[in-house]
């Protein structure tokens, strides 16, 4: 099975399909991401505020795949943003990772109440220049965020990594990412189970068309979509079925009727209103 890779605005390529570790219990980390690995995964998205990063780095370490082969993305947490804390956080990550590198690095959100995340983002330019993150971008910025960083500094993001699925469709801040050449990432790519995604009509039938399951459904309008994704999945059988989606097409019409469930539902917090 081959993920395709998506060139993004530095020339760096990352897998289009990944695997996410949010609420993966940190003791339970290195088993877990052993077998995403062993399933195939390439691309793995974690974050410091998970306080896994130490299980993800060892589950790396010891399966020995070469470097080079790995997308490793990770996350400056919120009270770590401004200058100089922003160079401690990647440099912890990277320990805890160990790690001489990360191919991405995020900025989490952007806490405009603080409003620290154009420093963040000029620091997070010279991390990218000094070799410690090959690439950098955000994550849950809206679009007077982004327009603050790109007129304040010389680099477009990267990515955005929003939340986004078939009810939260994101197709504003899709077609600004377009116009900037800023790839979309999506969180919460099966709606973290917080609705009966699957129980949609439009997913049901394409997966009986299919022979396949809603989830794959779901996941494979992401990728059709272009959009990277990264589901999450504790058991192993989930994983393996996550990452079984390149045998099997969505036509126009499912994709249209896929496209139709969008409702402005979100399952997360507003980045408008974060606090945290
Ligand atoms: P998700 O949409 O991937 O949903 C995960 C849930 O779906 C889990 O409960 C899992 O049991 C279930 N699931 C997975 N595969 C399934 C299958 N085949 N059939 C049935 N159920 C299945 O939610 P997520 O983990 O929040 O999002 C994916 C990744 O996005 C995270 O792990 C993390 O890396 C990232 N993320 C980022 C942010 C951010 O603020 N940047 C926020 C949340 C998540």
């Amino acid at each position: 099975m081959t993920v395709p890779q998506i060139e993004l605005n530095d020339g760096n390529s990352i897998p289009q399909l990944g695997f996410g570790v949010f609420k993966v219990d940190p003791e339970e980390t290195e088993r877990i991401v052993t077998d995403a690995l062993e399933v195939g995964y390439r691309h793995l998205d974690t974050a410091m505020i998970y306080g896994n990063e130490v299980g993800v780095g060892n589950a790396i370490k010891a399966l020995g795949i070469p470097r080079n082969e790995l997308f490793i993305t990770t996350k400056l947490w919120n009270s770590d943003q401004g200058t100089d804390s922003a160079r401690d956080a990647m440099d912890l990550s990277l320990e805890k990772l160990g790690l001489e590198y990360v191919d991405l690095y995020l900025i989490h959100w952007p806490r405009p109440d603080l409003d620290l995340y154009l420093e963040t983002w000029l620091a997070m330019e010279k991390l990218k220049a000094e070799g410690k993150t090959r690439s950098i971008g955000v994550s849950n910025f809206h679009r007077p965020h982004l327009d603050k960083i790109i007129a304040g500094s010389s680099t477009v993001p990267a990515v955005d990594q929003i939340e986004l699925h078939p009810a939260f469709a994101q197709r504003d801040l899709r077609s600004y990412g377009a116009e900037l050449g800023m790839h979309i990432e999506a969180w919460g790519p099966l709606g973290q189970g917080k609705y009966d995604l699957f129980s949609e009509a439009a997913l049901q039938s394409a997966a009986e068309t299919h022979g396949v399951s809603p989830a794959q459904v779901a996941i494979r309008w992401h990728l059709q979509s272009g959009i990277i994704v990264f589901p999450k999945s504790n058991s192993r059988e989930r994983m393996a079925e996550n990452f079984d989606v390149f045998g099997f097409e969505l036509s126009a019409d499912e994709m249209a009727s896929i496209d139709a469930i969008d409702r402005g539902q979100r399952v997360g917090t507003n980045p408008d209103e974060a606090t945290f």
